[in-house]
């Protein structure tokens, strides 16, 4: 292994498209041993197998707090420990809130802010007995942004702002914590609305925005996971330079 590559052990949520994906292929690429988690068997299959022995899949809904505990078991049985948890499985079901979507609304929360506690669950205890660890959660501009349609999307996004920092608050030291702002990226993300009219507005609003591909997403977390132990690499906000929001 040369001195650049990470010999690290990696969980990814999310990782059958999109981001999680993407993260996935960059940290094989530089040297993790990877499981990806995430409910549709078929992508995780061949993504494994494309990407070879140094990876393997778990089916996970992040909404089951046992499935995710049992990713991290299978993590730790297959590789030995987890140094880093990625959280990113994510949805984004978009409407004005006087559409009453609850269903959608809670959707988003059960994925969005309990996936990302469970992960939180899952990881902790393993990485507080060994006294090192990282947790990456993946927010978003509407993280720090309140958007019209996206209120209930904003709000999960808010609060895993705030989830990432009391923990890193209260792990310090022992525990890195990174959230990562994307902007808008080129992903299956808008498949997760049901609302044709407000993605149409939401569409033409964003029109001369130059969604970027996932690898710029990847790439940062590849950077902040490589960083040496003394050095936590906090907050990364990535967008596309023509994005106002
Ligand atoms: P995708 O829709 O391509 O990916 C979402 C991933 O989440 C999929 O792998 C999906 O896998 C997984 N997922 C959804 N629900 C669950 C669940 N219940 N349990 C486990 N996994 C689940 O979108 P992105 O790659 O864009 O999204 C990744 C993250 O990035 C999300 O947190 C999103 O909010 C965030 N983000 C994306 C932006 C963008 O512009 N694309 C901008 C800002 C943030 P499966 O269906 O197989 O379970």
């Amino acid at each position: 292994m040369s001195s650049d590559q990470l010999d690290k052990v990696v969980a990814v949520t999310g990782a059958s498209s999109g981001i999680g994906e993407a993260i996935a292929r960059e940290l094989t690429d530089a040297g993790c041993r990877v499981m990806l988690a995430a409910r549709r068997e078929s992508q995780l299959k061949s993504l494994v197998q494309e990407l070879g022995d140094r990876t393997a899949y778990h089916l996970t809904d992040v909404t089951n707090a046992q499935a995710v505990q049992e990713m991290a078991q299978a993590t730790i049985d297959r590789f030995g420990k987890i140094d880093v948890l990625v959280n990113n499985a994510g949805v984004m079901p978009v409407s004005p809130l006087i559409d009453l979507k609850l269903d959608d609304w809670n959707k988003a929360i059960d994925v969005n802010i309990r996936g990302v506690l469970h992960g939180i669950a899952a990881v902790l205890p393993h990485m507080s007995d060994r006294g090192s660890g990282h947790i990456v959660n993946i927010g978003s501009i509407a993280s720090i942004h309140a958007i019209p349609n996206f209120a209930v999307y904003c709000g999960t996004k808010f609060a895993v702002k705030a989830i990432s920092e009391s923990l890193r608050k209260e792990t310090l030291g022992k525990i890195r914590v990174t959230i990562i702002y994307p902007g808008a990226v080129e992903s299956e993300l808008m498949q997760s609305s049901n609302d044709e009219q407000t993605i149409n507005q939401i569409a033409s609003k964003f029109s001369d925005v130059s969604f970027i591909p996932p690898t710029a997403i990847s790439q940062a977390v590849r950077y902040a996971i490589a960083q040496p132990p003394e050095v936590a690499v906090n907050e990364i906000t990535v967008r596309p330079a023509n994005q106002e929001l």
